[in-house]
């Protein structure tokens, strides 16, 4: 059920279904479409030439042919005018038209290319949050694995506008400029005893004060998924609500939830972090719960603490960010 982003040539990928941003008369043309043309062969054509073109924003299914993926599903995409001409909502009925027929078929796994976002203009940035949007939204209600394959190198580069803030304050924070605000030894000791006894901790612990301390202690013994659990718990939320906000495979989730020693990979965690929306200290107490901290000596750590501090929780976009920065991403 995760989006994964992935550098590559869309021909290669060996998913279910890619996806071609194709034209009007689905004959073929240039960029992606040839690309996928060249690989597949002359079925691929041959097939196309029976289905009587596609409008835009509307799509249709295809055999694979020579490609190592089992379908194509053919959308067109818009002409990018000025963004003043519905293209906005025509992209977003290219992925969900496309995703509608994925999902008829019962397929598991589509990988998209940035439709528009080559001859037709539309804004590569642009395009790609429409494509993040859309089928984080789709994969909200559905089970499937959905890859946006980028191929240009100029997309989601640390140059781009959009990461100019992120990497103003990647600069500013990479070790040696300023040490990571870290929680004291007090104010640590204080919360564990606030989180033990649910009251506030006496500014000096008198016998009286560590009356009962010892039964409630256990809970500072809590695993990482026992820690996980209860926060759904308490944020109201659902099991499933949690996972796919968090990016995160359902299996990856059942395992999790069954074993309470499960020790997760530090990206796993953060992203339940960020789907459970806790603040940085929050985070890093669950981070601690799985034998992790966030550190000022990595630009991964200094993302995540970007979009934490901004309160800005959207998976997929702190996702891109670390694509661009050519770190780990989360969930997936
Ligand atoms: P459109 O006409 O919809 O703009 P293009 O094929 O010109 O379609 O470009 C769409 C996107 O596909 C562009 O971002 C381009 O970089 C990308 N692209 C081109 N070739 C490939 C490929 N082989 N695999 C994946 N993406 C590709």
């Amino acid at each position: 059920m995760p989006l994964k982003i992935v550098r590559n040539d869309i021909t290669k990928m060996a998913v279910d279904a890619i996806v071609n941003a194709a034209n009007e008369s689905l004959l073929g043309g240039g960029g992606v479409d040839g690309a996928i043309h060249r690989a597949a062969g002359a079925g691929l054509l041959a097939e196309c030439r029976t289905l009587g073109g596609c409008k835009t924003g509307e799509a249709k299914l295809t055999g694979g042919y020579g490609l190592p993926a089992r379908y194509v599903i053919h959308t067109v995409g818009p002409v990018y005018v000025d963004g003043r001409h519905g293209e906005r909502a025509l992209l977003e009925s290219c992925y969900r038209k496309s995703l509608a027929i994925a999902l008829e078929k019962g397929l598991e796994s589509v990988a998209f290319p940035l439709i528009s976002s080559g001859a037709y203009g539309y804004p590569k940035e642009q395009a790609l949050r429409v494509a993040t949007r859309v089928i984080g939204d789709f994969l909200l209600e559905n089970d499937m694995t959905v890859y946006i394959v980028i191929f240009d190198k100029s997309v989601l580069s640390p140059k781009a506008k959009p990461y100019s803030d992120i990497k103003k304050y990647i600069d500013g924070n990479l070790v040696g400029v300023s040490p990571l605000r870290r929680l004291s030894l007090p104010a640590l000791s204080k919360r564990c005893f606030e989180d033990a006894m649910g009251a506030a901790a006496p500014t000096e612990l008198t016998e009286d004060g560590m009356e009962g301390l010892g039964d409630r202690l256990k809970c500072i013994d809590e695993s990482f998924s026992q820690m996980l659990l209860r926060k759904i718990d308490e944020k109201g939320m659902t099991d499933a609500g949690c996972y796919k906000k968090a990016n995160i495979d359902r299996k990856l989730f059942s395992k999790i939830r069954s074993d309470i020693h499960y020790r997760p990979s530090k990206p796993t965690a953060i992203a339940f972090a960020i789907a459970l929306e806790l603040s940085l200290d929050e985070t890093e107490e669950l981070l601690r719960k799985a034998g992790f901290a966030l550190s000022h000596s990595n630009k991964f750590d200094i993302i995540i603490e970007y979009f934490i501090t901004k309160g800005c929780y959207n998976i997929y976009e702190i996702n891109e960010a670390l694509f661009a920065f050519d770190q780990s991403l989360l969930g997936a």
